[in-house]
């Protein structure tokens, strides 16, 4: 079986992440893709994060009918901050003699990497998917991949420009998909939304319903 992971705060979920992962999965043809929304984000501020049980809520109304999208709750049964290599160990414990993991992330956060904890261990524990974001395409267009990477690990990689992966010396690969832009963002979402701005076509018309019926993100700057 081939699994693609999909980590992310969620707050809340939007066609940004809906789409890429509908995406990566038919380019690597994988059969599932986990969502997996964290307790405690590492790398942002905690205000303004709606609750774990909140986020999940409207994640299982996202996902809803789409046999090939799951959600695990391992990051927020984990509690405190959300670190990869503590959920992609879990991960490989549970599933990794049967099964090849991907982990996808947008490139905003690939490019991030090099601040996640331990996030030299990550390449060899599963392969990466990094999607297209808008707005960290442009700046990259022109650097090979590997100029991607953190410069401390670049040495452990080569490039296959043939079908545009990196290769770690672990055996695992980096896929870089060139997948639809989509300039939507949570942030600008919770923006809008206590901005009283519609939200429609951003993300799914139950999660949008379920933020309006529950008056989410309405205080915030
Ligand atoms: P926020 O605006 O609150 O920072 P976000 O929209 O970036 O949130 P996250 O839940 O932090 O959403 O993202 C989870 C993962 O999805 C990250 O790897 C991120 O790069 C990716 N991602 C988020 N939005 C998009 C998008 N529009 N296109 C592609 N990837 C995305």
């Amino acid at each position: 079986m081939r699994t693609g992971i999909l980590g992310g705060t969620f707050n809340p979920i939007h066609n940004g992440h809906l789409r890429s992962a509908e995406e990566a999965r038919e380019a690597l043809s994988l059969d599932r893709i986990i969502f997996i929304p964290c307790y405690l984000p590492p790398h942002k501020g905690e205000n303004d994060v709606a609750s774990p049980n909140t986020r999940v809520k409207m994640l299982e109304l996202a996902i809803e009918g789409n046999e090939h999208f799951e959600i695990s709750d391992m990051e927020i049964k984990r509690e405190g901050k959300s670190y990869s290599i503590e959920t992609l160990g879990e991960l490989n414990r549970l599933y990794g003699e049967e099964e090849e993991l991907f982990f996808i992330i947008g490139t905003d956060s690939f490019i991030e990497l090099g601040t996640w904890k331990e996030y030299e261990k990550l390449f060899s524990m599963v392969n990466f998917v990094v999607v297209a974001r808008p707005g960290y395409v442009d700046g990259l267009k022109d650097s090979s991949p590997a100029e991607r990477l953190p410069v401390e690990i670049r040495v452990d990689f080569c490039y296959d420009s043939r079908f545009r992966l990196l290769k770690h010396k672990s055996g695992r690969v980096t896929h870089f998909l060139e997948t639809t832009l989509l300039d939507i963002s949570s942030t600008n979402i919770r923006k809008d939304v206590s901005r009283n701005r519609s939200v429609k076509y951003l993300l799914p018309a139950k999660v949008e319903r379920f933020i309006e019926e529950e008056g989410l993100f309405k205080g915030i700057r």
